[in-house]
């Protein structure tokens, strides 16, 4: 039995795990519900059963004084009890007289079956109710509950006590009756509160239940996966929304990582195979041949060179990806950058022209070290691209408006078309990645501009492209200004 229990609160509401008990919303909620609903009659309940209780005992209290005000005013102005005395009719219905002596000899009764003066004084309460007068005393006998007040008087010389009774029976009754009225209909409406609470707050929270069993198949190998999304335009179906947007993201991140990871491998597979190929032809030949064995070396030098490239790129960018690649700021001049940059490039370039056209000076703000890898990319492919001969230039200039620095590195060389020029910037992207070295094509990886691109971002840098097939292709860095 107490399984059976048990593992109803498990699928209701409750997990008994050990001595922890969690509550699931709905029931918390109904829980909620059910009691505000609880406070609120029974506030209701006692206020308005309080307002009741006094008013019938100020109703009897007021009868009863005005009965004895009339009683004593037609006493004081001399009027016996006879016709004319009862005819004024100066005791309010329900309300009973009863006159006795000194003896205690009853003189006068307006009710004969009402119990004697001795009975009602023998069951006078200890503890009157809190909202009773006074001067009034309340007796209770015979399933009667009685208000009376005893006044002492002389009539003709004569000592006169005069008994005013009130029965307060019936109110008494329909007080208790509408108590337990109002206490059974607290007590429903809790029960109900507590049901139709569950009940709503089961059904307002169906989605979220939909949405974390969606949320529970949902797994690396399934990401395209997606939470159905309620139409109700309110704070669940803003949920679902957000939820799936970040799935959008995730699986966006994860498809990004998986293509890096094997262009990667890719790429490395390549000059790996080359380095194996060499070796083999120097193990079988290189000792013989002396040709063989500066080729093979050469090769596998060069190759390796390239693999060393690639990975250092490769860890430029992974440290990127975590925001982990540290950038020192600093207010740098432009211009003499640019000269630096331009002068180490004239030193190794033999095949190319190489010349700095304009350089007007300019303050920027950005971390050197990057700023100066970022030009060397443009210009290391502006000497890739360009054939034997050719030209490559930077000019530096600011903007109209004052606010930027304007540094063009362009070349005359094979130039980009244009359906290409937006994947430029793409990891592994490469024009021509067809060719290889060893067929006459140009080394290259594909990671230079990303990486270029990285480092424009995090100094708020345009890149703008402007090429033409054959004619060659400029790009132009749009710089801020320090100020
Ligand atoms: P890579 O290592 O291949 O040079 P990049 O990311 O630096 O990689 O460049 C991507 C591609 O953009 C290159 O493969 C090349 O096809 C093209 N490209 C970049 N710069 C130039 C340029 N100055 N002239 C012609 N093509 C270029």
């Amino acid at each position: 039995m107490w399984s059976r229990i048990k593992s109803w609160l498990r699928r209701k509401c409750i997990k008994v795990d050990g001595k922890t008990a969690k509550l699931r919303i709905s029931t918390k909620i109904a829980c909620l519900y059910g009691a505000i609903l609880f406070v609120m009659l029974c506030l209701m309940s006692f206020v308005t059963g309080l307002g009741i209780y006094f008013g019938f005992y100020n109703q009897a209290e007021r009868e009863m004084d005005l009965s004895i005000r009339n009683v004593l005013q037609q006493l004081d102005a001399g009027k016996a009890f006879t016709r004319e005395f009862w005819l004024n009719e100066p005791i309010l219905p329900g309300v009973v007289l009863r006159v006795t002596d000194v003896s205690g000899q009853v003189l006068i009764n307006t009710d004969n079956h009402y119990p004697t003066v001795e009975d009602v004084d023998a069951h006078v309460v200890k503890h009157k109710p809190l909202w009773a007068s006074e001067q009034m005393e309340v007796s209770k006998l015979h399933n009667m509950v009685i208000y009376h007040e005893k006044i002492d008087t002389v009539y003709r010389g004569e000592m006169l006590q005069l008994h005013f009774y009130r029965t307060i029976t019936a109110d008494e009754q329909f007080l208790r009756r509408l108590q337990f009225f109002v206490l059974s209909g607290t007590v429903l409406s809790f029960i109900l509160a507590l049901f139709a609470g569950y009940f709503v707050s089961n059904r307002i929270l169906r989605p979220i239940r939909t949405l974390t069993q969606t949320a529970r198949k949902i797994e690396v190998e399934r990401m395209d996966r997606r939470i159905p999304v309620p139409e109700s335009h309110d704070e669940l179906s803003e949920l679902a929304d957000t939820f799936n947007h970040m799935l959008d993201r995730l699986q966006a991140g994860f498809k990004q990582q998986q293509r890096f990871v094997s262009d990667a491998s890719h790429e490395l597979r390549t000059p790996v195979t080359v380095i194996l190929g060499y070796s083999d032809l120097l193990s079988r030949w290189g000792r013989t041949d002396k040709s063989v064995l500066d080729e093979g070396i050469d090769s596998i030098r060069s190759e390796a060179e390239d693999m060393q490239q690639l990975i250092e790129k490769l860890l430029f960018l992974a440290r990127a990806d975590q925001k982990r690649q540290v950038l020192h700021k600093e207010n740098l001049e432009l211009s003499e950058l640019v000269a630096d940059v331009m002068k180490k490039m004239q030193l190794v370039e033999k095949d190319h022209t190489v010349e700095l056209r304009e350089n007007e000076q300019g303050e920027i703000y950005g971390d050197q070290v990057t700023i100066r890898q970022m030009m060397r990319i443009f210009l290391q492919n502006s000497s890739k691209y360009t054939p034997k001969g050719g030209h490559i230039w930077a000019s530096s200039h600011r903007s109209t408006d004052g606010k930027f620095m304007l540094l063009e590195l362009a070349d005359d060389g094979i130039g980009i078309a244009k359906e290409n020029q937006k994947k430029i910037f793409e990891r592994f992207y490469r024009v021509d990645s067809s060719r290889t070295k060893a067929e006459g094509g140009v080394s290259g990886t594909g990671l230079g501009l990303s990486i270029a691109q990285w480092i424009a971002e995090q100094h708020d840098i345009k890149i703008s492209i402007d090429s033409d097939l054959g004619k060659g292709t400029k790009f132009t860095l749009k710089i801020p200004l320090v100020g």
